[in-house]
Parts: C-alpha cells; sequence; structure tokens
C-alpha cells in the first residue's frame, strides 16, 4: 500500500538548462517504506496554491542499490530528475523555490515499469524521448550491475545535445560498461555531423530500428515517451511477435 511521508529535500543539482536532479533523504526508519525496484516511481504532493493539493509523479533515476548506503543508520538518498516545462505549475514552482533542508510530502514509489526477466545474458532496449531518459537511468544501472552478462541498448530522442539529461551520467556508464551499454542519439531539431536533415522520427525508421534491435537480440523493451511515439512502437513491437509482458511502457503525460 502507498503511504504519504514527510520528506527532506537533501540534493538540487542541473542536469541541462531546463532539468534537474532532486534527491530526498531517506532516514532509516522509513528504507522499507521507500524500498523500490528500479523503473519504479514516486508521487509529490503539494500545495501550490493554499487549499489546493495536487500530485506529481516523478520516476527514481538512481538505480536502487545506490539509494542505500551500508551503514543501517544513515539515510538514504531516493532521486528524481525533473524536467522543467513551460508554464508548468509543479516544474517551475520546484525550480524557482525549492530548496535543500525544505520538506514535501512524498508518497512511497510504486509502478510496473520494471525488468520481468532477469535471466542472465538477457539483451534489454529502451527507446526514450526527452525525460523519459529518467526511469531508464536506474533499469540501466541496475540491470548492468547485477546481471554481469545483461546488455542494454539505448534509443535516446532529443531536440539536440544540450537537451540530453543525465548526458554526462551515460557517458561514465558507457565508460564503465563499454561492451553492454550501447547508447545511440536521435536529434529530432539538430542537423548531424555528416549534414542529414533532422526532424521526427518516422514510422518507416522507427518500425526498422525496432525491427533491427530485436534481430540483435533484445527481448525486453522500456518504452517511455510522447503517447503517439510509445504506441507507435508497441504496435510494431507486437508485429514483431514480442509479448506485451516484456514491452514495458510508462506515459508522463496524455495529452
Ligand atoms: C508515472 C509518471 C512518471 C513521471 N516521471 C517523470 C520524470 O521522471 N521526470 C519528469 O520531468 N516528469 C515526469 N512525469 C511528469 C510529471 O508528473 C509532471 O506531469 C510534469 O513534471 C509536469 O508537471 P507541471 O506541474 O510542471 O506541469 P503542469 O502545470 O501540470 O502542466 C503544464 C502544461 O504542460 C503539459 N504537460 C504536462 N506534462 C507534460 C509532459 N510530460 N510533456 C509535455 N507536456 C506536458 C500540460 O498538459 C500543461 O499544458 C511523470 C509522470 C508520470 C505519470
Amino acid at each position: 500500500m502507498v503511504t504519504a511521508h514527510e520528506l527532506r529535500v537533501g540534493l538540487i543539482e542541473p542536469l541541462t538548462d531546463d532539468s534537474f536532479l532532486l534527491g530526498f533523504a531517506v532516514p532509516p526508519q522509513l528504507r522499507d517504506a521507500f524500498a523500490y525496484r528500479a523503473g519504479q516511481y514516486v508521487t509529490i504532493q503539494t500545495e501550490l496554491t493554499p487549499g489546493n493539493l495536487e500530485r506529481r509523479s516523478y520516476s527514481i533515476c538512481r538505480p536502487p542499490r545506490q539509494a542505500w548506503p551500508d551503514d543501517p543508520d544513515a539515510d538514504g538518498l531516493l532521486v528524481i530528475g525533473v524536467k522543467v516545462l513551460p508554464g508548468g505549475r509543479f516544474s517551475e514552482w520546484a525550480r524557482d523555490h525549492l530548496r535543500v533542508g525544505d520538506t514535501l510530502t512524498v508518497l512511497t514509489p510504486t509502478g510496473r515499469f520494471t525488468v520481468r526477466d532477469d535471466s542472465p545474458g538477457r539483451s534489454y532496449g529502451a527507446l526514450v524521448a526527452g525525460s523519459g531518459i529518467t526511469p531508464v537511468m536506474a533499469l540501466v544501472g541496475d540491470v548492468l550491475e547485477t546481471n554481469p552478462t545483461a546488455t542494454f541498448v539505448l534509443h535516446l530522442i532529443n531536440r539536440g545535445p544540450d537537451q540530453v539529461m543525465f548526458a554526462r551520467h551515460l557517458e561514465q556508464a558507457q565508460r564503465r560498461w563499454p561492451d553492454r551499454l550501447r547508447v545511440v542519439h536521435h536529434w529530432s531539431r539538430t542537423p548531424g555531423p555528416d549534414g542529414t536533415a533532422a526532424g521526427r522520427i518516422t514510422d518507416d525508421a522507427l518500425v526498422e530500428l525496432l525491427r533491427t534491435e530485436t534481430a540483435d537480440g533484445v527481448s525486453e523493451w522500456f518504452l517511455c515517451g510522447p503517447q503517439p511515439l510509445v504506441v507507435r512502437s508497441q504496435a510494431a513491437l507486437a508485429e514483431l511477435g514480442i509479448g506485451r509482458r516484456l514491452v514495458h511502457t510508462e506515459l508522463f503525460h496524455t495529452g
């Protein structure tokens, strides 16, 4: 059962011009309640205007093993990645007003965007856009750390290089697992070095990408991005014969 707790903000750190890490200190007595699986999210409850309780969900970006220190008496740090939307009530408020030491009401983790089959040697794939990278950061770290023969390919769609959340963390992960992590960037607004025109990834290109990776062995997929992208990819993977249980989707926004 999900329960609500007051947590102290223990970390605020920029990721890009319009996104940042937000970490909550989890005291030892709440560690069990806030235990989570990679890919899950928490919900923050705030009164942005008096009398109006609002809720926003954010995926946890750190693998569980990195959240909890070995010392059972020390606080853990549960970290999320927030993208600031123009006019976004919570994200702009958090960027402008939230400070380390403040407290927020946070609901315990939940969600089903998690690994189904963790047997040795599995290949996982993710196709994400923008802030959709957040839960996948936890998944990549968790899978590659805990399953020494697993591989992960990550297709990442952003407007341009300066929009990539976790760029530095991704580079570190690639250095750590050069043979087991492949990151492929797709720019939707920036021409490539060879001058190729960039634009929204076409349906044909999307199907081809999923077909190629699946033929190369990816057997479990994580899709997180705008609804049309997720729906098209889901349909393509169904046609390729990947069972629904092995295609995970997370929609941040349905409008
Ligand atoms: C399960 C789940 C996990 C999520 N994880 C993350 C995460 O890890 N990082 C993150 O930054 N966000 C995440 N979100 C989205 C987040 O909950 C908020 O919806 C988002 O931050 C916008 O809130 P806001 O109050 O700033 O904007 P609002 O004031 O609610 O909305 C401002 C405007 O933006 C539109 N809008 C709302 N959300 C989006 C969106 N995602 N994309 C485009 N337009 C949008 C609204 O329709 C409205 O027009 C997640 C959502 C869900 C359901």
